[in-house]
């Protein structure tokens, strides 16, 4: 190992034991059966609370961040451990958070708990420390099994493979075998202004997954609501219904100011308004085309954009800006 490195745990079946799973706070615990990590030449910071990433929300997000920027000076590199059920919004979030990003910020975690024989975090933990520790890349990026990807294209597929996780829509930065290979093309470049830190985020969005007969009367209620963004969810290239209930609906969120993005339903390729008829309107209605950005980098993107209190103006012409890479 060469450089600097802050391990940070957050949580997550890697370090999880017991029956049900529950995250353990006892770091000697959950190596017990590792000793190659007893003195590992990293610096080991342990969350304040330790969740299962389904408890994953803004306010942790903006503590670790807090915690990268305070000790960004010190270290070379950081690792951080992470449930993998929402690993990919924690990347795309700190993606967005982190501006002038000039280290490796990399998440990794596990399928099967580290204190368990046959897991998959050994490889995991020693692999992105090693990664963060020997090459400068400037990005957000997760660390599993066999691939290194970019955070904010990255999603999670499996619940028990454990290639867990898949970059649907950009190549992979690095493949991970015998050797490591890193496709310093695919990587963004080093920034030339200092780190630092975004530190606000706004959760006052609602995510819409529409599907064949939905009644819009049921989400008429939302209108009377605080809601400030809408992540709409739609068919294949960004396709939604043509009924004029459905398209009032719009209007009236378009005539709040409540800004609304079109995300694929889709795992690869792109929202494409106007391709087919059916999403000509969404075009007039101000619906913003995410383009082929995924899921979870969208979610937070939008936090982002309204932490910072941009306007709905703001929004509409900032949205479909590329920030780190989330979006081709
Ligand atoms: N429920 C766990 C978590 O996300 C799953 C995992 O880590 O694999 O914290």
């Amino acid at each position: 190992m060469k450089g600097q490195i802050l391990l940070i745990n957050t949580g997550g079946t890697i370090g999880m034991i017991g029956e049900p799973l529950h995250p353990s706070k006892n770091w000697k615990e959950i190596t017990k059966n590792h000793p190659i990590l007893w003195d590992f030449p990293v610096d080991y910071y342990q969350m304040q609370s330790l969740v299962d990433s389904s408890d994953m929300n803004p306010n942790i997000w903006l503590e670790l961040a807090k915690i990268i920027k305070e000790n960004y000076e010190d270290y070379d590199g950081f690792v951080i451990l992470h449930g993998t059920d929402t690993m990919s919004y924690t990347a795309s979030v700190l993606s967005f958070l982190c501006k002038n990003l000039g280290k490796p910020i990399i998440l990794t975690g596990s399928q099967v708990p580290l204190a368990k024989p046959r897991s998959d975090a050994l490889q995991n933990l020693i692999t992105a420390v090693q990664i963060a520790s020997q090459y400068k890349i400037p990005e957000v990026c997760i660390l599993f099994r066999d691939t290194l990807l970019r955070g904010n294209r990255s999603k999670k597929v499996d619940a028990t493979n454990y290639f867990g996780f898949s970059s649907p829509n950009y190549s992979v930065l690095g493949e991970i075998g015998a050797e490591i290979k890193i496709s310093w093309d695919k990587i963004l470049t080093l920034p030339k202004e200092p780190f630092r830190l975004e530190e606000e985020l706004s959760a006052d969005i609602l995510v819409l997954e529409i599907f064949p007969g939905m009644n819009v009367n049921f989400y008429r209620g939302i209108l009377q609501s605080q809601i400030k963004g809408m992540i709409l969810k739609t068919f294949g290239n960004g396709n939604a219904p043509t009924s004029p209930a459905f398209l009032d609906f719009l209007k009236e969120l378009q005539e709040r100011k409540i800004s609304v993005v079109n995300v694929t339903q889709c795992i690869h390729g792109s929202v494409e308004h106007g391709k087919y008829a059916c999403s000509h309107s969404l075009i007039s209605l101000g619906v913003i085309s995410a383009k082929d950005m995924t899921t979870e980098a969208s979610i937070t993107k939008l936090m982002y954009l309204l932490g910072k209190k941009c306007s709905y103006e703001e929004i509409q012409e900032n949205f479909q800006k590329n920030f780190a890479g989330e979006i081709s």
